[in-house]
Parts: C-alpha cells; sequence; structure tokens
C-alpha cells in the first residue's frame, strides 16, 4: 500500500498538465515547500478541481509516488475566492507567493512562512489595510523570519535606545556617538527615520503574526517606508520577482 501523509498548507501556484491534470505547489507547515499532481483535477466533476487552486488552504492528503507527490484529497479550510476577482490582489498575492517560494524548501519546515501567507492574504481580504502597507509588512516580517532582520530596537554597538539612524551595511540601528567612532561610517549617510516609521518597523518585528496587520499610517509615514524597504532589499534581498512587473 502506498503511504499517505497529511500536510496542511496552501497552493501557491497550479499549472495544466497533460489533458486534464494539474501540476502545484503547496507550501505546507510540516515539509516545506512540495510540488505535486492532481490526477483529473482539471475533469469538471473532479473533488480535487475546487481544491488545487491558487490560495487554496486546507489540509492535503498526500501520497508520495516513486518520483513525485501525489494530492489524493483536501480538505478546504479557508478559500480566498475574493483573489481572483480582484486584479490588485491577485497581482499582489503572486508577489507575496513567489516570494514564499523564493524563500522554502522541500523538506524544510515553514510553519513561519505558511501562517505569515495565510494572515497576509486575510489582511487584503478584510481591505482594513491598504495593499501598499501589507506589502511592507509582509516583506520586512519575511525577511526576519528568514533571518535576514535588521536591528531597529537599539545602538548594534552599545545597546542604547533612542537613535533613529539605520546604517544598513551594519544591520541596523547605530547612535551618533558610536558612528563618530568608525572611520568608515563616518563616510556614510545613515537613514533616519522618523519616530512614526521606526515604531512601525518595530512593530512589524515584534507583533504576533495573527495581530500583524492591526495598524495603519499616514501617506508621509507609507512613503518613507518605502523607501526604507527599497534599500532594505536592494541591499539583502538580490533576486528580481517576476510578479513584481505587475505592481506600480
Ligand atoms: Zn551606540
Amino acid at each position: 500500500m502506498r503511504e499517505t501523509v497529511v500536510l496542511t498548507g496552501m497552493i501557491l501556484t497550479a499549472s495544466p498538465m497533460k489533458e486534464y491534470d494539474r501540476r502545484v505547489e503547496l507550501l505546507t507547515r510540516e515539509r516545506g515547500r512540495i510540488s505535486a499532481f492532481a490526477q483529473g483535477a482539471r475533469r469538471v466533476n473532479s473533488a480535487l478541481s475546487a481544491c488545487t487552486i491558487p490560495f487554496t488552504f486546507g489540509e492535503f492528503t498526500i501520497y508520495e509516488g516513486r518520483n513525485s507527490y501525489n494530492v489524493k484529497s483536501a480538505v478546504i479550510q479557508k478559500f480566498f475566492g475574493d483573489i481572483a476577482q480582484d486584479y490588485d490582489m491577485t497581482c499582489y498575492a503572486s508577489y507575496f507567493a513567489e516570494m514564499a517560494q523564493y524563500f522554502t524548501k522541500e523538506n524544510i519546515e515553514a510553519p513561519e512562512e505558511l501562517l505569515l501567507l495565510y494572515v497576509t492574504l486575510l489582511a487584503m481580504q478584510n481591505k482594513r489595510v491598504p495593499f501598499r502597507l501589507v506589502r511592507v509588512v509582509y516583506e520586512m516580517r519575511m525577511m526576519m523570519i528568514e533571518g535576514q532582520g535588521l536591528e531597529l530596537f537599539e545602538c548594534l554597538h552599545c545597546h542604547q535606545t533612542g537613535t533613529r539612524a539605520v546604517y544598513f551595511a551594519e544591520g541596523g540601528l547605530l547612535c551618533e556617538k558610536c558612528a563618530a567612532k568608525d572611520q568608515e561610517l563616518k563616510r556614510v549617510y545613515p537613514l533616519i527615520l522618523s519616530a512614526d516609521a521606526l515604531y512601525s518597523l518595530q512593530y512589524i518585528l515584534s507583533s504576533p503574526l495573527e495581530r500583524l496587520y492591526s495598524f495603519t499610517v499616514a501617506d508621509t509615514v507609507q512613503e518613507e517606508l518605502e523607501h526604507f524597504m527599497r534599500s532594505y532589499l536592494g541591499r539583502y534581498l538580490p533576486h528580481r520577482f517576476k510578479s513584481l512587473d505587475f505592481i506600480i
């Protein structure tokens, strides 16, 4: 008998295979990102049809074939139907999925990535937070989960709080005194954050994932946060995400 496993996860992408099948990429809590075949998923009456659509979240019963995973059945726990209806939401969700794909691998569990993606899609669906802010929050938190987070609570060298000067090359905040001691740093201009922007970023780094999307910011702070993210990701994430082409 073939062995089956039940994995909690979300469909990241789905593409047609042969005449009636679908190949899906699944982000799972237990086994990270896996690709699997859903046989007959494109047949009209297939039970797999609805549960192998991108952004469907649930419990997937999978059996391991000789060379691949196969979806046997699934219990849908959340279907983000709004995403396909809204062009902007589709673009942002595709970008979030692509970033999750980039950071995850097969056989390395991904519980935090999965939960982050889930609460992010939920936040877009609820429309309480503008998509541009959702993007900043998602990127910032994902970088932290992947061990690329910045120290934004205290000076990296002397641990004093109160500074708002970010030195990307150093990995976070430095106070004036510590920056002045270093010949190299004296020549570099830090990015000085406003108090509101710094507080927002600190909140994103420290909030439980379930409460991540519970704030909004003024337009000026939003622009500041976007500027900050461009500098940060430009330095720490040297990858071009194709789905970004669709986000203005
Ligand atoms: Zn210092």
